[in-house]
């Protein structure tokens, strides 16, 4: 049984401990950031920062200020577009059996990066500009196999992070669901059918991060990138659908 997040917006505070934690078990520097006139920081996923609380907000009805937090980080997608993209140096992403974590290798290097991040509908991976290398969150794998809980979940005080059996986090976040509903119509589970990692947001998911929920996956490309998908053979694609199932290439 493969494993899954669930995030619970509406319960999240911004502390940002989540982000903090990743930081520390992955053991990644802090950025040397600027004030930008919000309370958001750093102001992205980078390289060294696997995951990242989003803040926005908008003027309540009482004209107090509404926020939006958004703990930002890789879906591990049941079919991940960026492994779709790397079809062409097998094994340089691949989906752990057990847990069902998406992950890197160091043979990514080899892939147009911006087929990678072109290929994610969440814009997630970064790249690491001198090495080449490509990032992104691990699930914690390591600590999952060893009976842990992800380094964010295992630190977040509010109860918003979740991680378990695939099953039992799409019941909870069903049942959340439907508490939270009786209070904001709108609400909503992102992609449930999609992604290990789905978040349960009380409004229009555009509110929270422009890539909250999967958009189209043509962003980054540029011309010439974009006519030579367009030209990809049909073989090409079979390959891809093969590399995809876990055949051979
Ligand atoms: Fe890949 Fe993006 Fe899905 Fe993560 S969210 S598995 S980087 S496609
Ligand atoms: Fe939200 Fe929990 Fe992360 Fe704090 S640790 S920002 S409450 S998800």
């Amino acid at each position: 049984m493969s494993k899954a997040f669930f995030i619970d917006t509406t319960l999240c505070i911004g502390c940002r401990a989540c982000q903090v934690a990743c930081k520390q078990w992955n053991q990644l520097p802090g950025l040397k950031t600027a004030n930008y006139g919000v309370y958001q920081n750093p102001p992205d996923l980078t390289f060294e920062t696997y995951k990242v609380v989003r803040f926005n907000e908008e003027s309540g009805p009482d004209g107090k200020p509404r926020w939006f937090y958004f703990p930002d980080q890789c879906r591990h997608c049941i079919e991940p577009g960026c492994l779709l993209e790397s079809y062409a140096v097998p094994n340089s992403i691949f989906i752990d059996s057990l847990t069902g974590a998406v992950l890197f290798t160091d043979k990514l290097r080899g892939v147009s990066f911006d087929d990678v991040r072109g290929g994610c509908p969440y814009d997630i991976p970064r790249k690491e500009k001198e090495t080449g290398y490509m990032s992104k969150c691990t699930m914690c794998a390591e600590r999952v196999y060893n009976g842990l809980l992800p380094a964010c979940v295992k630190t977040c005080p509010s109860g918003a992070m979740a991680f378990g059996d695939m099953d039992q986090m799409v019941a909870k976040a069903l049942d959340r669901l439907k508490k939270v509903r009786t209070v904001h119509p709108k609400a909503q589970v992102l992609d449930l059918n999609d992604v290990r990692v789905f978040y349960l947001v009380a409004d229009e998911p555009k509110k929270y991060h422009v890539f909250a929920d999967a958009r189209p996956t043509t962003g980054f490309m540029d011309r010439k990138t974009a006519m030579r998908k367009i030209g990809r053979s049909l073989k090409e694609l079979a390959l891809q659908r093969r590399y995809m199932h876990g055949m051979d290439v």
